[in-house]
């Protein structure tokens, strides 16, 4: 029997190990802990990477979510108790920002072969109060951003990104997901306003505590991001907003910025076992997911397989040494936290079917740039292997 850890930052030892101890040492002895040269060099070495002109570090994932949006309604663009549209199937922390921020989540079922955003729903989810979509490129697959900023210029709307999960990914070879497609960008049309990054250990480019980012080209927006995640405050002792206390510290820049340049080919690794897993999984009570058609649109964060009898599988890859997880198993509109209160309406069981039916049925198998050859084909022949 071979053990197949879900996810192992093995490599990142591995590989940085040495380069990482440097980075910690440096920043012991530049004596400067909190918004300092590392933090502003990892900002502009992110933003370049993004194709975008600013990016601004935060605390953490959801800070960066809710500070973008903040921003938003502090420069007049949306007002609290407008409607902002989110998948349904989404990590709760995309609901919460938008709450966060007094806004009304609305939302909307994903498409059941890619699990990110149906563009082709945003039309009945659209209201007279809606002002924004809020798109997640969950498990790192790219949302369809043209058909929904063509949506969005139709209506008016702000997009915004929640690119947790997708660090790196690509709709074409030049431009990153905060990037306008091509095509968008001849037509001067709508874009994506802002992107909001984490930098969880876990994600495609982790740090080694909390982290977090906005990628925005709007200059205004991120400078007002930075003054929020700064008690609101520009200068010293002056409060212009009602801030909170977010900050990419010089620890967690130094440690991102000694792994971006690596990011590239671990993404292509997670690529290259997500190629092996869609074309040699083959079991009729394992669904795998549909191959994006642009293959750099996808950096696998996450690589979902779906079962009527998911746990069954869990529990069988399981003794068989292959760990998996979930994500996730209950969707935000069935969260207690939420009381069924969520969006316009009531929110139960039974109706968002797409979502629920998701969430019953994920299962995230191993996936990393740690795992070998033989790890991949040990854990295809154990999902072709299972049985009821
Ligand atoms: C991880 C994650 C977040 C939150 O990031 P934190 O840094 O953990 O706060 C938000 N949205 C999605 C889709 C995520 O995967």
């Amino acid at each position: 029997m071979m053990n197949v850890p879900f996810y192992s930052l093995d490599y990142v030892n591995r590989t940085l190990g040495d380069a990482l101890r440097e980075s910690f040492s440096d920043v012991l002895d530049s004596k400067w802990f909190i918004r300092g040269n590392r933090c502003s060099e990892f900002e502009e070495t992110f933003a370049a990477y993004c194709g975008k002109k600013a990016c601004v570090g935060v605390g953490n994932g959801l800070d960066a979510l809710t500070l973008m949006l903040k921003a938003s309604i502090i420069l007049g663009r949306m007002a609290e108790g407008d409607e902002v549209i989110v998948p349904a199937n989404t990590f709760v922390a995309t609901v919460l920002a938008v709450r966060a921020a007094g806004l009304v989540p609305v939302l909307v079922e994903p498409d059941r072969e890619t699990c990110v955003l149906d563009a082709s729903r945003l039309a009945e989810a659209y209201s007279a109060k809606t002002r924004a979509v809020l798109v997640v490129h969950l498990y790192g697959r790219l949302a369809n951003m043209p058909a929904i900023c063509e949506f969005a210029k139709s209506k008016g709307l702000l997009v915004f990104e929640d690119a947790a999960q997708a660090h790196g990914a690509f709709l074409d070879e030049r431009n990153v997901i905060a990037s306008p497609f091509d095509e968008l960008r001849v037509n001067s049309a709508k874009q994506s306003d802002a992107a909001a990054y984490s930098f969880y250990p876990t994600k495609n480019l982790g740090a080694m505590g909390d982290g977090g980012a906005v990628v925005t080209d709007d200059l205004e927006l991120a400078q007002v991001v930075r003054s929020l995640g700064n008690y609101g405050s520009y200068e010293k002792y002056v409060n212009k907003y009602v801030g909170v206390n977010s900050r990419l510290d010089e620890i967690q820049a130094a440690i991102l910025l000694a792994k971006l340049p690596h990011l590239d080919s671990w993404n292509k690794r997670r690529q290259e076992i997500a190629d092996r897993y869609c074309a040699e999984i083959k079991n009729p009570l394992v669904r795998v997911t549909p191959v994006p058609a642009k293959p750099k649109s996808h950096v696998w964060h996450v690589f979902p397989v779906f079962s009527e009898k998911r746990y069954e599988l869990q529990k069988f890859l399981k003794e068989r040494g292959v760990e998996t997880l979930i994500h996730y198993p209950i969707p935000p509109h069935l969260q207690e936290a939420f009381n069924g209160a969520l969006s316009r309406g009531e929110l139960r069981y039974g109706t968002l079917p797409i979502a629920e039916e998701l969430a019953l049925t994920e299962l995230s198998i191993p996936m990393g740039p740690a795992m070998t050859d033989d790890q991949v084909s040990y854990v295809i022949e154990m999902i072709n292997s299972y049985a009821l």
